[in-house]
């Protein structure tokens, strides 16, 4: 074990103190603990290599430097702020590694004593500020010996739990009942996969039970591939309630305790105290936190069953902060279910403990469709002159300067180019400088403002984010600018927007164990390979539909065309159509469009030339008790048409069997609409994955338009029909797009 995961793990007290700390980058840290080293004498060791064995814990690392005349040994640490501004638990750990290496080295020099320094280094400056302790060994022994027993103690407990799990799981049955028509093929080549260490796109159609015939394969095979955790992590959540119904089952069948399942929500989901700070200053379940959470802690962990509702009751019967106790639990969870940034995000926790901690982990994605977008938001950031002006007026004098700098080289850069649309090749250096100088002059502030929380510090959230994707531009990115003129001003937002993860997540996937990425909608597996960055051994398994083809009656309406311009000239073809399929086959039925504007052209037709057909339509600011109402209406044995957004909340994830949905009309491809931003897009994946794949926009536009489709067939019983109403259907590469299964009528 690590020094300073010993540490972590066994020294933490007191509150819980989630403060804002500007933190060194990894080359600063680097650069200021060179600059260190040299300022020491000719004997001065650097990177000491420590180990000690205690009993059956061996724990290592390197002590940044070592001066024999003097007997002092350094832990070197760059910071950005002052050393007193430092939240006390940051500084009880920085001694506590300190002390666990003087206790490694008086054990391997025989020495009685050591000088223990701490040595703060400033990340701008390289300003010293030294702390110092003279620690007999006898003294560092027994806190080691100490925190090495807490761990042991910990690490015991963990085994035997494991030993547990392990025997539970190799006689895990699937559920009861027989398998589902292709249940069996997905739940076989996820086992495989897991066995193999691989990675595997599943493509399964609705109605099989592929949360089950994912999660059962992956339980099974956790024993034999000694997983540590897997992680069920979802686009929606939506997801996650499947998921934890799956995992229901599991616990039925295993002895209580055996599986420890940990749920975890979004900060703003679990708070107690919503608009206050995280340290204990401020928040009451923040206070004594580390105190009192080994408690809590063991008490979740003794249940096993770790949702909200037990994390949020655990928590306040100890008076601790639900959230962070949910995150706490994560080092003690066999299956974590979540949101995919837990794993992709560059801050993803469950990937960044299993780094830390070498974990073996299964991966599980579900609505792996919704991957590629979701993940381009990780790796993206964006910034407005309208933030920066807001943020301006609430910043400290002195720092309204670097605020003014960038608005102004904002602003030029804005007015200067051609159009209201430019996309640039870099970000220019006085610009890439300017937004430097205001992360470190605003980080610099907020270190001494130890209670800041709000929208400067928001602010400062995101131009560390956008100062973090300027580092990381390349290929994979698109910089542009956007200009808006707002009467007399200039509105100019700056973005860097990922269009191709894989170079972020290619390094994710090697990381895991394996990963399974599955949804009804992933074809052409080409397009998910090539930009998650899957590694080139990854399967991929197409689970035929558990529906006869014919129950699915496919028309395409070839002699409308929805393209842009056409869209007022075809819309009376386009709501007789609709009118005629109800007249002749009464029920409920979906329209969809591929916007707001259009959705109100075509709903306004409909109820002007046909206004016998009831409807109802989805619009912009549907709040959950609207989105609750839009589809109670969808009673069995209904009749009316609801008309809803292409890709929006009710083209996925929307279960109306049986008669209360008999039929979809789709309106367009689902395609981008045409601009210059679009236009950049389609040009740099192009470059990247050569030209003519329809990365940019027909796979989306069809991904789209198969998961709204699917919103008709539900149960093997369903039978539907489905509108494709535009000529575009019938080409040779949007059929190709289409599912195999779909039968379409000439
Ligand atoms: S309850 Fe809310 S404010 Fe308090 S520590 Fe938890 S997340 Fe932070």
């Amino acid at each position: 074990m690590s020094v300073r995961s010993l540490c972590e793990f066994t020294a933490k007290h007191g509150d819980l103190d989630r403060r804002f700390t500007p933190s060194a980058t990894a080359l600063e840290g680097q650069l200021g603990q060179a600059a260190v080293q040299a300022r020491r004498g000719p004997a001065y060791e650097c990177e000491v290599a420590l180990q000690g064995r205690f009993g059956p814990l061996l724990v290592r690392g390197r002590a940044d430097g070592y001066d024999p005349p003097s007997n002092r040994l350094e832990e070197i640490k760059t910071i950005r702020g002052q050393p007193e501004a430092m939240a006390e638990n940051r500084r009880h750990l920085h001694w506590a590694q300190l002390q666990t290496y003087g206790a490694l080295l008086c054990a391997a020099r025989e020495l009685q004593e050591v000088q223990l320094a701490l040595v703060y280094v400033d990340a701008g400056t390289q300003h010293e500020t030294v702390l110092q302790q003279l620690c007999s060994a006898a003294e560092l022994q027994a806190t080691l010996a100490r925190r090495c027993g807490l761990f042991v103690d910990w690490a015991r407990q963990e085994l035997t739990h494991r030993a547990a799990r392990d025997q539970a799981l190799e006689l895990l049955p699937f559920p009861p009942g027989p398998f589902r028509p292709g249940q069996r093929e997905l739940a076989e080549a996820v086992y495989r996969t897991a066995v193999n260490g691989r990675c595997l796109l599943a493509q399964a159609p609705t109605g099989i039970g592929k949360t089950l015939g994912a999660l059962f394969p992956m339980l099974r095979a956790m024993p034999g591939q000694r997983l540590d955790k897997i992680g069920y992590l979802t686009c929606k959540g939506t997801g996650r309630i499947t998921a934890l119904e799956a995992l229901h089952r599991v616990r039925d069948q295993t002895p209580a305790g055996a599986v420890r399942v940990l749920a975890l929500v979004a900060k703003e989901q679990a708070c107690e105290h919503p608009g206050k700070a995280c340290h204990g200053d401020a928040c009451p379940l923040a206070q004594g936190f580390y105190d009192r959470l080994p408690a809590a802690r063991e008490q979740a962990v003794a249940e096993a069953w770790m949702d909200p509702a037990a994390q949020r009751r655990i928590a306040l019967q100890h008076g601790i902060c639900p959230y962070y106790l949910g995150q706490e639990l994560l080092r003690w969870a066999d299956v974590v279910v979540g949101d995919v940034h837990h794993a992709f995000d560059p801050n993803g926790q469950l990937h960044g403990l299993a780094q830390a901690l070498g974990w073996r982990i299964g991966l599980l994605v579900d609505e792996a469709h919704n991957l590629v977008e979701r993940t381009r938001q990780m790796y993206s950031a964006a910034i407005s002159l309208a933030q920066i002006r807001a943020a301006r007026v609430l910043a400290p004098a002195l720092l309204r300067p670097l605020f003014s700098r960038l608005i102004q080289l904002l602003g030029e850069a804005a007015a200067e180019q051609d159009g209201d649309y430019a996309a640039h090749d870099e970000i220019p250096d006085d610009m890439a400088d300017a937004l430097q100088e205001l992360v470190s002059g605003l980080g610099e502030h907020l270190q001494t403002q130890p209670m800041a929380h709000g929208p400067v510090l928001n602010f400062y959230f995101d131009v560390v984010r956008l100062q973090k994707a300027v580092d990381r531009f390349g290929t994979h990115s698109l910089l542009d600018i956007e200009r808006e003129a707002l009467g007399s001003s200039v509105e100019a937002t700056l973005s860097l927007r990922n269009i191709a993860p894989a170079t972020f997540l290619r390094p994710r996937f090697e990381a895991c164990h394996c990963a399974v990425l599955f949804s009804a909608t992933l074809a052409p597996q080409g397009y998910q390979r090539d930009l998650l960055g899957l590694p080139d051994n990854s399967g991929w398994i197409d689970v035929p539909p558990i529906f006869a083809p014919e129950n699915l009656r496919v028309q395409i309406a070839d002699r409308v065309s929805t393209r842009y311009p056409h869209r007022e000239a075809s819309l009376a073809a386009v709501v007789d159509l609709m009118a005629r399929q109800f007249s002749a086959h009464p029920g409920n039925y979906l329209a969809f469009f591929s916007s707001f504007q259009y959705l109100q052209q075509a709903a306004d037709a409909l109820a002007l030339r046909h206004p016998q057909v009831p409807q109802w339509r989805q619009d912009r600011a549907m709040d959950d008790a609207a989105r609750v109402a839009f589809l109670t209406r969808f009673v069995p044995q209904g009749q009316g048409i609801a008309f809803a957004v292409l890709g929006g909340a009710f083209a996925e994830g929307v279960d109306l069997p049986g008669s209360r949905l008999i039929g979809a009309f789709i309106a367009t491809l689902g395609l981008p609409p045409v601009s210059p931003l679009q236009d950049q897009f389609r040009q740099r994946l192009d470059r990247l994955f050569g030209a003519g794949h329809g990365y940019a926009d027909l796979v989306p536009g069809m991904h789209k338009v198969v998961q709204a489709a699917g919103r008709v067939l539900r149960a093997p019983d369903d039978r539907g029909w489905l509108w494709l109403m535009d000529q575009r259907y019938r080409q040779p590469e949007v059929l190709a797009l289409l599912p195999a299964w779909w039968r379409h009528q000439p």
